[in-house]
């Protein structure tokens, strides 16, 4: 692990808290932060006592030092968009496409999401001002994504009066409205429900192993198949046309995210994991979606959050493109645990990167891999493979035998 405890008065105080937003690096006059990777791939910032001030500003700008405004939702709802279409790349309900075009179309404005580098296996903020991009920040991507290069490039939207929206995890909205204080009348936030991040490192060595001489140009985390609305799986599809598609059980990376082993260390005592929010408006995948049945009908649901005055405006522009009723937040957000409590740290978590530089695969998914056994087996294969009507007929003739037996 680096050391990046050296001095008071700076943010080397922050130590294993800190979720590498990096505004400390950009907000520093005296060029005394500098990003190091850490032993297990993660961006941290290193102060260089030499060249520290100790003014404190990077304390004053960090949003893990300082306390960040949360709000509890005004209205909260289950939604999903009218046009199917424009969700295929999405990971829910779609709502983020929704929010991302009316920004671009209505207000002439910029949108800042996270994207996939397909040469370098990175995925980086990136700001689009034109909706046939959008399918770049759409789906969610696994992986710590690097804000960076962004800030500086908000900061000069919002000060010529130009309309932007950021999108990303809670930690990284809190990131950016603290660099922009003082120029958020034109900013609007979403913040993503989020499980927490693992290391670009990790996600680079182990999405390698799929390259095979081919170049990848699309990458799904989150895969909808002819059977399924959004599966937990791998889809990867190469310039030659060709795709796999990798279920989490055969992939150590996908299963240790899954399984809490990998996620970095301020991800376990994350304090945006709670019902009070940080965006205007807070996007999920709606877990208690079986609920919402008039809507739902097969289809993934989006769990929209509507915190400020801000965000209910935004949603009023855009309503009528989506289904949408009420939701029931309190069981919401005791089905979707990271609405109330932080991921568990597993006992594993020490080992797991040490593990991954020593070990051969077909050990570490022994180790890792998520294990898929008996009745679980046969239901996943039942859901990947058939159709929700052949679904349905499966359900009914087990409650028959069930109920015979
Ligand atoms: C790492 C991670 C963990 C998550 N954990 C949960 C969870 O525990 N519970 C839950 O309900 N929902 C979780 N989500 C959110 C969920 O998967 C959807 O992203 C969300 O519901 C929005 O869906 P959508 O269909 O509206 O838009 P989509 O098109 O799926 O979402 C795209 C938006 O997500 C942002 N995004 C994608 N990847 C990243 C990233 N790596 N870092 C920052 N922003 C990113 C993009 O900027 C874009 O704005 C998580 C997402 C991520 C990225
Ligand atoms: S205290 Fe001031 S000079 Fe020192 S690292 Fe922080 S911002 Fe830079
Ligand atoms: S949380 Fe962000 S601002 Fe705070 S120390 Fe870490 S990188 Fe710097
Ligand atoms: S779990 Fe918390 S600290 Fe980790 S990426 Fe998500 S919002 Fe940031």
């Amino acid at each position: 692990m680096v050391n990046y405890i050296r001095k008071n008065m700076n943010i080397s105080l922050i130590g294993k808290k800190c979720t590498g937003c990096l505004v400390c690096v950009k907000i520093c006059r005296f060029a005394a932060i500098k990003i190091v990777n850490s032993d297990e791939g993660f961006l941290y910032p290193l102060v260089d006592d030499g060249a520290c001030s100790g003014c404190g500003k990077c304390i004053k700008y960090c949003p893990e030092c300082s306390v960040s405004v949360v709000k509890y939702p005004i209205q909260q709802y289950a939604a999903r968009v009218v046009d199917g279409n424009s969700t295929i790349m999405s990971t829910s309900g779609g709502a983020f496409f929704i929010l991302a075009k009316y920004i671009i179309e209505k207000h002439g404005g910029y949108v800042c999401g996270a994207a996939f580098d397909y040469n370098n296996f990175e995925v980086k903020h990136i700001i689009i001002d034109d909706i046939k991009q959008i399918s770049k920040l759409q789906g969610s991507k696994y992986v710590q994504s690097n804000i960076y290069y962004c800030f500086d490039k908000i900061l000069n939207l919002l000060k010529n009066n130009r309309y932007v929206l950021f999108t990303g995890t809670p930690c990284q909205v809190a990131a950016v409205k603290n660099y922009c204080r003082g120029f958020l009348d034109y900013l609007y936030t979403v913040d993503i429900i989020c499980h927490g991040v693992p290391s670009p490192e990790n996600f680079k060595n182990n999405i390698s192993r799929y390259v095979n001489n081919k170049k990848i140009r699309n990458i799904r985390f989150r895969h909808r198949t002819r059977h399924e609305a959004s599966s937990y799986s791998y889809y990867i599809e190469y310039e030659d046309n060709s795709s796999i598609i990798v279920y989490p059980e055969r992939d150590v990376y996908y299963s240790a995210f899954l399984l809490g082993y990998s996620v970095r260390e301020s991800c376990y005592s994350c304090k945006y994991a709670r019902r009070d929010r940080v965006g205007d408006i807070t996007l999920g995948d709606c877990n208690d979606r079986r609920q919402y049945v008039s809507i739902e009908k097969g289809f993934v649901l989006s769990d929209i959050l509507l915190n400020t005055e801000k965000g209910l405006k935004m949603w009023e522009c855009v309503r009528d493109k989506m289904y949408y009723v009420k939701l029931d937040y309190e069981k919401e957000s005791i089905m979707n645990r990271q609405l109330s409590t932080p991921t568990e740290r597993p006992s594993l978590r020490d080992e797991y990167y040490i593990d991954c530089k020593v070990m051969t695969y077909p050990l570490l998914l022994k180790k890792y891999g998520l294990s898929i056994k008996g009745v679980y087996k046969i239901k996943n294969i039942i859901k990947r493979h058939t159709s929700n009507k052949a679904r349905k007929c499966i359900e009914q003739i087990w409650l028959f035998l069930k109920n015979a037996i």
